[in-house]
């Protein structure tokens, strides 16, 4: 039994102040109380207000160690995604399975360090199965709660040759493909599966891979028009854009997540309404990939999470605050995905969608502090310069439009305090071992 009682604590859709929240041996909440006993009793955390922690949805852990290193132009007349995929191609083949485990280390230290508590990894640098068990187990030492979205990758595209640098995405047989994924359920761990694309996969063994999806329960993503190339090649090979092609085959329901919905018209907005898109826009805007038409989803009653995807900034509250920037500054206007005129709806509605609707997107257990759930949460320390001088009505607000690192104090994860005072134990070796990795990919 353990209990923690802060200033104040984010539950039911407000900061409480207070309040102790109570979790039992396997960390699971099981209540708020005011009495004066268990408010003696619990580990007071003075200063400091607690949250439901943050859920990344969409990461690629491997693509940390390309941070920094593309920003430059190529000798392409226009430099777009397309000459930055090469560079993380370069990378993607260089790196041992050993590099890969160090660099999911480093990414995941950084998510906690950051308030995320969950996240799922879009895996599609294979080799063999130990990368997805040593990219598991750099999770579960870490103490972060990892969903591994386990992808498939057929083809370049439609009448595309076949790109070296892909070699090692491929998974080319749909019946081994769904034998290894029941050997890794076997295990224990926690999966999803994925379909890189429309593009990367065709459709018989899209429509194979969601039927195994759906009989299992299991969250089906997908990277989803992206980029208009994508779409273009969807028309000329179907004559139908992704998300029509996907919604024709049946296989947009209330557990699949389209990642990044771009480029798609009203139309298609109203077709993704009974299920989850996925915004990555820290990464998107690196990539110069366009904005994310959350306005219009939303309206379609779609759920909204976001994902760090390339992870060349990992910070999600960042991305919360990024999807109303890109819509702001297309619009010249403001507070443009605010669902009412109440004063904190916007900010509650992005908190939202960076929390409870990233653990729904993955099936994951957390998302809100609220007797059952897990406690996953982290603190902040309302004194930080990033939130000072908030007030209980206001804190959300601060927190989703300015909160930084420097604030995030403590994170726990199944009751199990990771982050104390803004260090995760494994620190100084995980960031050495990193820039090991780093020296010889790069050298
Ligand atoms: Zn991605």
């Amino acid at each position: 039994m353990s209990a923690w009682l802060g200033d104040l604590v984010y539950t039911g859709g407000a900061f409480e102040p207070g309040l102790a929240m109570m979790a039992d041996e396997r960390g699971v909440i099981t209540g708020f109380s005011r009495d004066k006993e268990d408010l003696k009793n619990a580990h007071r955390l003075p200063g400091r207000a607690i949250l439901p922690g943050l859920v990344n949805v969409h990461s690629h852990t491997f693509q940390r160690v390309i941070r920094g290193r593309t920003e430059h132009r190529t000798s392409a007349s226009r430099d777009t995604f397309w000459t930055w995929r090469e560079s993380m191609y370069h990378a993607a083949n260089a790196m041992s399975p050993d590099a890969l485990y160090h660099a999911a280390r480093m990414a995941f230290m950084e998510m906690l360090l950051s308030g995320i508590t969950a996240v799922g990894e879009f895996h599609y640098v294979h080799q063999d199965l130990n990368v997805a068990r040593a990219i598991l187990r750099a999770g579960q030492e870490l103490g972060l709660r990892v969903t591994l979205l386990r992808t498939a990758y057929v083809r370049a595209g439609w009448k595309k040759d076949p790109n070296p640098g892909q070699a090692r995405f491929l998974t080319p047989g749909v019946d081994r493909f769904l034998s290894d994924t029941d050997e890794l359920i076997a295990e224990g761990a926690h999966l999803g599966l994925a379909p890189h694309s429309v593009r990367a996969v065709p459709l018989d063994y899209i429509r194979t891979v969601a039927a195994y999806a759906r009989s299992r329960h299991l969250p089906l993503h997908m990277h989803v028009s992206e980029q208009p190339a994508e779409v273009e090649a969807s028309i000329c090979e179907y004559g139908r854009r992704p998300v029509e092609l996907l919604h024709d085959n049946g296989i947009l329901d209330e557990r699949f997540t389209a990642v990044h919905a771009i480029h798609i018209t009203g139309e298609e907005a109203q077709l993704l309404g009974g299920s989850t898109v996925c915004a990555c826009p820290t990464s998107e805007r690196n990539l110069g990939d366009g904005a994310v038409p959350a306005d219009k989803l939303f309206e379609a009653g779609a759920r909204i999470c976001f994902g760090s995807d390339s992870n060349v900034q990992i910070d999600i509250l960042e991305d919360a605050r990024e999807l109303e920037y890109h819509l702001r500054m297309n619009k010249l206007e403001r507070a443009v995905l605010a669902p009412d005129t109440s004063r904190e709806g916007l900010a509650r509605r992005l908190f939202q969608s960076a929390t409870e609707s990233g653990a729904c997107s993955l099936s994951s257990p957390g998302g809100s502090l609220e007797p059952g759930k897990p406690a996953d949460f982290f603190t902040i320390d309302l004194n930080d310069c990033s939130v000072a001088g908030a007030d209980r009505e206001s804190l959300l607000g601060h927190v989703v439009f300015s909160l930084e690192r420097t604030a995030v104090r403590d994170v726990c994860v199944a009751g199990e305090l990771v982050i104390r005072d803004g260090r995760h134990p494994f620190e100084d070796e995980i960031i050495r071992e990193f820039g090991d990795v780093q020296r010889n990919l790069w050298q």
